[in-house]
């Protein structure tokens, strides 16, 4: 049988037969990672991930928006973007709150114009099991966790469905699909927002949305150092040094690290890519 490859035909210099073999150049006439004229709205963007997330998407291109309910950190993390010749602008919010996040999200829609890319990064951490977590602090991180997605997405889909299509990227846990001790209520909540990515890529396949879930592992960021002040005080360096070697690749991830899978996704070179579940965890899933 005849092979579909194309044929080096007499004469034909050798770039030119590889550049025949590359149909997908075509499409992506090189990794760029661009954002372009693209709007993105952070939520948690004052800090750690998020931050790092607002750096590299600003970088990229992107108008950034950052959705926090920490002023002063959301407004320093705007300053240092903006200094750094980037385009961004906060909007004070508490995702649990379904009202003020859909206002704050209109209100970005009515200045930019645009809704390209939403990250929900923003969340909140627990320690506890099922008998030891109150039905209170079950109840606040779901709201969070949970709750904080699903009121971006409802507020956040008019405007990308609106404006053509767009990614989304929730930023779930490795702690949604495998077990440590003691994350009861935590694990809950990135375990449905790992299944709300699925449930949202598949309604809004048909509007060019896609939607992507990122599994980290630990990450040193404000998160991890709060979490070891207060459950072991006194014990800070040891408890760092013990956690990092939890992990296969002997230490935590930086927010950067987890910023550069963000951006491939909510990219356009990842426009194969709707309902994963990508881990960058320093091999914490498949590596013993
Ligand atoms: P962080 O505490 O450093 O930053 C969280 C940001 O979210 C802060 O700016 C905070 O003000 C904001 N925020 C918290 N609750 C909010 C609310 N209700 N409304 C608006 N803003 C709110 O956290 P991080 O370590 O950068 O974690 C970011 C995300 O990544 C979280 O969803 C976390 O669960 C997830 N994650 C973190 C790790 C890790 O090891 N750090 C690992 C896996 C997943």
């Amino acid at each position: 049988m005849a092979s579909p490859r194309a044929e080096r035909m007499p004469g034909m210099r050798r770039s030119e037969y590889t550049e025949q073999l590359r149909p997908h150049r075509a499409v992506l006439p090189g990794i760029m990672l661009k954002l372009d004229s693209k709007t993105a709205v952070i939520t948690g963007g004052a800090s750690g991930i998020g931050l790092a997330i607002s750096r590299l998407f600003a970088q990229q291109g992107a108008a950034v928006e950052i959705l926090d309910r920490d002023a002063a950190q959301a407004q320093s993390a705007v300053e240092e973007i903006r200094s750094a010749g980037g385009e961004a602008a906060a909007e004070l919010c508490d995702v649990a709150d379904a009202k003020g996040t859909a206002e704050a999200i209109d209100r970005i829609y009515a200045r930019r114009g645009r809704l390209d890319i939403l990250v929900n990064n923003a969340g909140i951490a627990h320690v506890g099991n099922a008998l030891s977590t109150t039905e209170e602090d079950f109840e606040r991180v779901q709201r969070v966790n949970v709750f904080g997605p699903a009121n971006c997405l409802r507020a956040a889909l008019p405007h990308m469905i609106a404006t053509g299509g767009g990614a989304i990227v929730n930023l779930s846990s490795c702690v949604a699909v495998m077990a440590i001790a003691d994350r009861f209520a935590y694990s809950t909540s990135k375990g449905a927002l790992l299944a709300m990515t699925y449930a949202v890529a598949r309604d809004f396949l048909d509007k060019g949305i896609r939607c992507n879930a990122l599994l980290p592992g630990r990450v040193h960021t404000p998160f991890v150092d709060g979490f070891i002040a207060r459950n072991y005080p006194g014990r800070e360096a040891e408890m760092f040094e013990r956690l990092s070697k939890t992990q296969p690749i002997g230490r935590m991830g930086r927010p950067e690290e987890i910023a550069a899978a963000a951006l491939f996704l909510c990219s356009d070179e990842a426009s194969f890519i709707t309902g994963t579940a990508l881990p960058v965890d320093g091999g914490t899933l498949t590596v013993r």
